[in-house]
């Protein structure tokens, strides 16, 4: 399939940082496949969920285009279906997947699509194509953690961030809930908001009406806060009036403690601290101000924007796996 052909045409022929990234996933990949577990890929097959000893038997190899590494193939002896050890890998069939590492880091490190195909050498495509992946990664992998219960809500915060798509006349709301032991995200969903402050008569004649589904977003961040539940759940979110009645609703076991409001935005500008660790929501607040700073199309003042609501959540996906610690390239 990939016999004979050059690594590395294009753009980044000449590349030294993706020889050695080549070099580095090459080193991650020998690794695991000592570890993976052989198995036949036909699920119709006996071999497919509890494997016979050696079940299958070797058969020719084939060499990878992008690191001209020589992948063995092997056949099931039952039901003659080939396979190798990259069958079972997440990066089945990728091309360039010595890039997914890179990807992961500079788009969760305030850099955008088209720079990143710009350095890498690559086409947009592939940028776009890496980043979907990663991020059902993430939600794969968060979706697990949440399976086993691993958060810790007895203290956790609960907020809302705003941000808009394709122009600043469309508000989206952001639902978001740490925990407070380690900021770790806990759920973080998206949903169009109505408008709001002085451009909403504007965006009324432009646009016509715009329904407010936050409350979607709120409901599905809380569900998920009370399927995390394993004893007491202590929540500290800010004064708004709706969160009172929505906890109570989807969270009905949760302790709910609501800061008051620090009055007008020029008081609160006035009286801002740097770093203040006092603040009963520091941590929520903390994490909100890195989504601003290290998502490119998050930043306040910025010529990147939301087309989809779909990719902000994605990319606020890739975000939490970075803030959560999750490795998710390979
Ligand atoms: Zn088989």
């Amino acid at each position: 399939m990939c016999l004979g052909r050059e690594v590395g045409r294009g753009k980044g022929k000449d590349n030294a940082a993706l020889e050695h990234l080549r070099g580095q996933y090459f080193l991650v990949t020998s690794f695991f496949v000592t570890k993976a577990k052989a198995h036949c890929p036909n699920s119709s097959c006996k071999n497919h969920l509890t494997p016979k000893q050696r079940f299958y038997i070797k058969r020719g190899y084939f060499i990878t285009q992008w690191n001209r590494g020589r992948v063995p193939r092997y056949q099931c002896l039952d039901c003659k279906k080939s396979f190798s050890s990259h069958t079972f890998y997440r990066t089945y069939r990728q091309k360039k997947p010595y890039l997914n590492d890179t990807i992961y880091r500079f788009y969760t490190s305030a850099t955008t699509q088209r720079r990143l195909a710009k350095i890498l050498g690559v086409n947009l495509k592939t940028v776009v194509r890496k980043f979907l992946f990663l991020a059902h990664n993430a939600e794969a992998m968060h979706l697990e953690k949440l399976g086993k219960k691993e958060f810790d809500v007895a203290h956790c915060q609960f907020d809302e961030m705003l941000t808009f798509e394709h122009t600043r006349l469309k508000p989206i709301s952001i639902a978001l809930a740490v925990q407070k032991q380690d900021s770790k995200l806990i759920s973080i969903q998206v949903a169009q908001s109505h408008y709001q402050g002085i451009l909403s008569s504007v965006a009324i004649r432009k646009y016509g009406p715009r329904e407010d589904q936050s409350h979607a977003a709120r409901s599905r961040v809380l569900t998920t806060l009370q399927s995390q539940i394993k004893g007491s759940c202590t929540l500290v979110t800010d004064a708004k009036l709706v969160y009172r009645t929505e906890v109570a609703s989807h969270v009905p076991e949760a302790t709910l403690v609501q800061i008051k409001n620090r009055g007008s935005r020029l008081q609160r500008l006035l009286g801002a601290k740097r770093r203040n660790i006092k603040d009963p929501m520091f941590e929520l607040n903390l994490v909100a101000a890195k989504i601003r700073h290290d998502l490119s199309r998050m930043a306040r003042k910025v010529w990147v924007t939301t087309k989809c609501q779909d990719r902000l959540h994605k990319h606020l996906m890739l975000f939490l796996a970075s803030q959560n610690g999750y490795s998710i390239a390979d």
